[in-house]
């Protein structure tokens, strides 16, 4: 493979020496601003990732210092038989997505893009390069301009390139749809090197394709996300829950409220906890702030082994008097909160929400559970079936806990756009299940393999009681496999993949397709 680079750059930049190999000099061969490190230096970052069940060797890591390097570096794989290119946000994947095993990894976030805010036709957007950090997004937003993008993620520090090319969902997407939803225009490098500006009306297959396309068919260069005015403060509730039924029916009426009268929180999540004192899966993960404690006198003496939490965002400004914000908040939980139902509330800045897993990050380091592998796995499981994944998957398989939030909260289908190339279950509502696992390391913790054999009951007992679920952020290692989690929109993908990235180029970590196909 080095010997194959080596050509490529006597070939094709004939001003550099065959055998002077070291990465500067690549750099220079291939005419990058930016630069490309194909030694040891590189393979730290690059062939590892968030999940740390993966690893792989990539031949170089680049650091581009701008679009034009991002295209340069397509192209020179294109020329080759077998090189491939992985763009990297900030590797919070699970499984390898954005390795690229003796290919290209493109940093992404080495691109130093300016974030700007425009307007136009009396929108406010904010154009960002794809490596930019949501976080950085959100303090620009926020502090130049009093603006903020509508529908985030619930941690920040993952690239705008990367999530969208998910879907990016958190407790706003039931208002404003997944960040995948709330973007005009993008700029985006396809797999034939050329550098296209794509929107709803300019080359809108790209565009659409590449929305939650899991990076296969373009790099995303740049993105022009909505804004629109910041809040300064977030009234944070918890309201716990101990039947499922009950905790589903109020969440489902919270989500679905907006559409017909109005009012309604900004933000509406939920887990599920373990009902014991555990330290960590249990009682103690529920309340907001350290003079707040759960009280178990509260429950029926009937519960069963988890119970539910409901948590609510109502976003308001410093003019508003408090009294106004408690008159609405009280006007909406008074329709979904039992009299003897636990609620934990506290007041804090919208930055200060907005960053609030940066608190868990820094717990977890500080405890030894970030720089471990993490096997998490998301679902989208639809509504019809979302009881009955309660009652096998939590109740039984996840009874204990899995050392980390149990999120399950409903979203609206209608706030997706079909057009993208995220798949989803069927139905007007569908539920996200991302089950979050922070274990410390064997032996202190239990082995990998377990919480991966874990992961994969719970899909067996998906498929087995013939759910209707999809994978979020999927990984499959089979075509096979894909074909079916695409369904009937297999055929989309494949011609989209024939357009934009014949050669199968781009995103080789996902396991879609294959250079050698
Ligand atoms: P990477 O993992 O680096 O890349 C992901 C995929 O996108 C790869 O295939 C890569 O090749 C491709 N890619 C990366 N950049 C680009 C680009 N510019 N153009 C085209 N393709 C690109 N997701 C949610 O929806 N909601 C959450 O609340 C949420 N919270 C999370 C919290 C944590 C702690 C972690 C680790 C993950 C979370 N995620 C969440 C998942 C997250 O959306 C994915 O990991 C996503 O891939 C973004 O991470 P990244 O920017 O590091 O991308």
């Amino acid at each position: 493979m080095i010997a194959f680079l080596e050509r490529l750059v006597h070939e094709n930049e004939s001003e550099v020496r065959l055998e002077d190999d070291d990465g500067t000099s690549l750099c220079k061969g291939l005419e990058l601003q930016g630069s490309i490190d194909y030694l040891s230096n590189g393979r730290g970052l690059a062939g590892k990732d968030f999940g740390g069940v993966h690893a792989t060797k990539p031949l170089a890591l680049i650091r581009p210092a701008g679009t034009e390097d991002i295209a340069r570096v397509i192209r020179a794989a294109s020329r080759s038989s077998n090189l491939t290119v992985a763009a990297r946000g900030n590797g919070h994947s699970i499984n390898g997505q954005a390795m690229a095993d003796g290919g290209l990894v493109i940093d992404m976030r080495s691109v130093e893009d300016a974030i700007q805010v425009v307007e136009l036709n009396g929108t406010t957007y904010v154009d960002v390069g794809g490596g930019a950090l949501w976080a950085d997004v959100l303090q620009r937003c926020v502090s130049g301009f009093g603006q903020a993008p509508r529908s985030w993620t619930d941690y920040l520090d993952l690239t705008v390139g990367g999530t969208l090319s998910n879907a990016g969902v958190s407790g706003q997407t039931f208002r404003y749809g997944p960040q995948t939803s709330n973007v005009a225009e993008i700029e985006v490098v396809t797999g034939r090197g050329d550098t296209l500006v794509c929107s709803e009306t300019q080359h809108s297959e790209l565009f659409f394709g590449v929305l939650g396309g899991l990076g296969q068919f373009g790099i995303i260069t740049r993105a022009r996300i909505v804004l629109q005015p910041a809040p300064d403060m977030v009234r944070w509730i918890r309201v716990v829950y101990e039947r499922f039924e009950e905790y589903a029916r109020d969440a489902e009426f919270l989500v679905t409220r907006h559409e017909g009268e109005g009012e309604s929180f900004d933000y509406v999540e939920g887990f599920a906890f373990v009902n014991s004192d555990d330290p960590v899966n249990g009682w103690s993960s529920v309340a907001l702030a350290p003079d707040q404690q759960f009280c178990p006198t509260y429950l029926d003496r009937a519960t069963g082994p988890l119970l539910y939490c409901l948590e609510l965002a109502l976003h308001y400004r410093n003019v508003d008097r408090p009294s106004t914000v408690d008159m609405v908040v009280d006007r909406l939980l008074e329709q979904v909160r039992l009299s003897e139902r636990q609620t934990f509330e506290v007041d804090v800045s919208y930055v200060e929400f907005l960053l609030r897993v940066k608190h868990a990050e820094q717990h977890a380091k500080a405890n030894g559970t970030w720089d471990v592998p993490h096997p998490w796995l998301n679902l989208f499981v639809s509504k019809r079936d979302v009881v009955d994944f309660d009652r096998v998957v939590f109740k039984k398989i996840l009874k204990h806990g899995i050392g980390g939030p149990m999120l399950i909260y409903p979203l609206l289908r209608s706030k997706w756009d079909d057009r993208t190339s995220v798949v989803l279950p069927d139905g007007d509502i569908f539920y996200i299940v991302a089950l979050l696992r922070f274990n410390l390391s064997y032996p202190k913790g239990p082995p990998v393999e377990e919480l991966v054999a874990q992961n994969r009951e719970i899909i067996h007992s998906c498929i087995k009681n013939n759910f209707d679920f999809k994978l979020y952020l999927p990984h499959y290692n089979s075509r096979e496999e894909w074909k079916q989690h695409f369904g009937k929109q297999w055929t989309r993908f494949v011609e989209r993949k024939a357009s934009f990235d014949p050669m199968a180029i781009l995103a080789p970590g996902q396991k879609i397709f294959s250079r050698n196909d």
